[in-house]
């Protein structure tokens, strides 16, 4: 009694795409396969870490390729974790699982331009209806008593299940391939396949009893006789990932604790970096044996996107073994392996400067947030940091920024905010222009808690240029405006009232009529980052500076002195909207647009 039911709607539009599709490289869907029966070996394993009562596998865990040249048939096999009904339906009907899913999210934001996105993610298990008519999978799930079953589909909008006969854990994928794909018959075609996409699958990968993939675990070979194409071949084939891999460093520790670890840093941000439940992690193994998927213990948080392997004997498990225990052996491994991680990024900055540019462009954001998190590398990730400044639109580093301070500039300058474009034209960089100092724009929101953490690079001082007073330059002339000014300033304060901490005539501006500029230690920035995170944080205090030689002030400098307060007012208060402007965020749009609205009414001759 076979049951009929639909696919769910994505699979059937995944389904429709890759039946159609004109995509060249359709040996893939082996991959998919093989990297499917490796993941069944893999679950079986974990979890039978933490339970006996699993259905044991026939023979050591293997994966095989086999094929029936007369009916035109492929099939693989496992003797991993299997499936029972329930399990077919869902995870063959649905899309359930990373890879797959990934591929749809992709999908929906590229639109139906999938053909590069196949090459790339493989589509799971629906590749194989790029080269099958029919898909039949007899699978037995080792959950003790579970009954075998048969799932079948031809790849429309429906499959069928139904009771199987398969009497031991495991799957068999049998493809019946159309006429034009019997390519993949040929047992040189396949071997050629195998070794190109799956290589590196941990388990044994055989066909006519040969086996075709690397026997030997690749972190346990000397670094000396891996070659470069092989660390690739690995993160792709061994650890599943789908994009190149920017750099990798593989070391060994014998003493005190003996351990391995091949870790990668991947080229490209993965989409689901930055959420809470994203894949994470490396993973674990004990003398070749799979403990952990991903272990997030041996690396920080702010190293979250480095993939690989670590093969610890000796770290303990806990009684569940699902967690490791934080001994201090767990503590010492991980306190080696950042040092080695942020070593190996240290030297691929100085040798490689493109590769390490693209790797910042994805990463950097997130490894900043190790100078807010781990005060023990503080001195090892900043000399990583790289910066947008005034000087152009190269990255710079500290250390260029420091050797290139001109004379008499004491201090090295940034400014935050969240926009670069923004920073870049900001009145407050005025009197650091004019001098030709270098300052740091730094628009992540992260750069708040980096300078937090930053107070000076190699005996310099770092300082906000939109904070505080500034010291004057040694200018009668300005010295003189200003002074005509404080009468000006002192009534505008009383005019803006609490909105302003204060106003004064500026040292710092050369061009701008007026900025804004916080006082004391949480920025304008900082606050809004923090609104904008719904997180209850202190208010900033700003200034209102005005620029006493801009012929805007000085003329309300003059009808202040001539008793024109009226006349005054409306201008003094569009001085502070003009200031809140060129930081893009004004407080009382709808007093702005009134008053606005007025002084245009008023320059028409209304
Ligand atoms: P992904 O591998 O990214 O999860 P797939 O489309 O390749 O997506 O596979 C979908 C799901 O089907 C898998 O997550 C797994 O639960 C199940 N599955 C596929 N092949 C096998 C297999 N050989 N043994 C057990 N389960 C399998
Ligand atoms: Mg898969």
């Amino acid at each position: 009694m076979a049951d009929t039911l639909p696919f769910q709607a994505e699979v059937k539009q995944l389904l429709d795409l890759v039946v159609h599709s004109l995509y060249s490289d359709r040996e893939i869907f082996l991959r998919e396969l093989v990297s499917n029966a490796s993941d069944a070996i893999d679950r079986a394993r974990i979890l039978g870490l933490t339970r006996n009562d699993l259905v044991a596998a026939e023979g050591e865990p293997a994966i095989e390729i086999e094929v029936n040249r007369d009916r035109g048939v492929l099939v693989v096999r496992d003797n991993g974790i299997g499936m029972t009904r329930e399990q077919a339906v869902e995870h063959l009907g649905t899309i359930a699982r990373s890879g797959t899913r990934a591929f749809a999210q992709s999908l929906k934001e590229k639109g139906d331009t999938a053909d590069g996105l196949i090459g790339q993610f493989g589509v799971g298990f629906y590749a194989s209806f790029m080269v099958a008519s029919r898909v039949e999978v007899h699978t037995r799930s080792a959950e003790p008593g579970a009954e075998p079953v048969i799932w079948t589909s031809d790849g429309g909008g429906e499959f069928s299940v139904e009771p199987g006969s398969r009497a031991t854990r495991g799957t068999a994928v049998t493809l019946h391939l159309r006429s034009d794909c019997h390519e993949f018959l040929d047992g040189w075609k396949i071997k050629d396949i195998v070794k190109k996409h799956s290589g590196f699958v941990a388990y044994p990968v055989k066909f006519d009893g040969e086996q075709l993939n690397e026997p030997q675990a690749l972190w346990m070979r000397s670094p000396a006789e891996v070659s470069d194409d092989d660390y690739k071949a690995f993160y792709m084939q061994g650890l599943g990932e789908w994009d190149e891999p920017s750099s990798w460093v593989h070391f060994r520790a014998e003493a005190p604790l003996e351990y391995q670890a091949v870790l990668f840093f991947p080229s490209r941000k993965p989409y689901d970096l930055d959420y809470p439940d994203g894949k994470r992690g490396v993973r674990l193994y004990q003398r070749r044996v799979l403990i952990a998927e991903a272990s997030d213990q041996f690396l920080p948080r702010y190293l979250r996107y480095v993939k690989g392997v670590i093969d610890a004997p000796e770290v303990s498990l806990n009684v569940s073994r699902e967690i490791l225990q934080n001994t201090p052996v767990l503590r010492s491994i991980k306190n080696q392996v950042v040092k080695r991680v942020l070593r190996r990024l240290r030297e691929l900055s100085r040798e490689d400067v493109a590769t390490y540019t693209q790797f910042w462009e994805a990463f950097g954001a997130t490894l900043k947030e190790g100078v807010a998190e781990d005060r023990d590398n503080h001195d090892n990730l900043v000399p990583l940091l790289r910066f947008r400044t005034t000087a152009g639109d190269e990255w710079r580093e500290l250390a260029q920024v420091k050797a290139d301070m001109k004379d008499g500039q004491k201090e090295i300058g940034y400014l935050t905010g969240l926009d670069l474009g923004r920073l870049r034209n900001s009145p407050q960089l005025e009197r650091w222009k004019k001098k030709g100092w270098e300052v740091l724009l730094l628009s992540d929101p992260v750069d708040e808690w980096v300078v937090m953490n930053l107070n000076e690079f190699d005996g310099v001082k770092l300082v906000s240029v939109a904070q505080g007073d500034v010291e004057a330059d040694d200018d009668p002339i300005a010295e003189e405006a200003r002074k005509q000014a404080e009468p000006f300033t002192a009534w505008a304060k009383e005019l803006l009232g609490e909105l302003v901490a204060g106003v004064r005539p500026s040292k710092r501006l050369t061009d701008s009529p007026a900025v804004l500029v916080d006082e004391g230690n949480v920025s304008a920035n900082l606050e809004r980052i923090l609104r904008a995170a719904r997180q209850d944080g202190p208010k900033a205090r700003r200034v209102l500076e005005v620029n006493p030689e801009h012929a805007l002030v000085k003329k309300l400098v003059a009808m202040h002195a001539a008793g024109d307060t009226a006349g005054a007012e409306p201008l003094a208060r569009l001085l502070y909207d003009y200031a809140q402007l060129a930081e893009g965020h004004v407080d009382d749009v709808s007093g702005l647009t009134q008053r606005l609205s007025a002084l245009m009414l008023r320059v028409a001759g209304g």
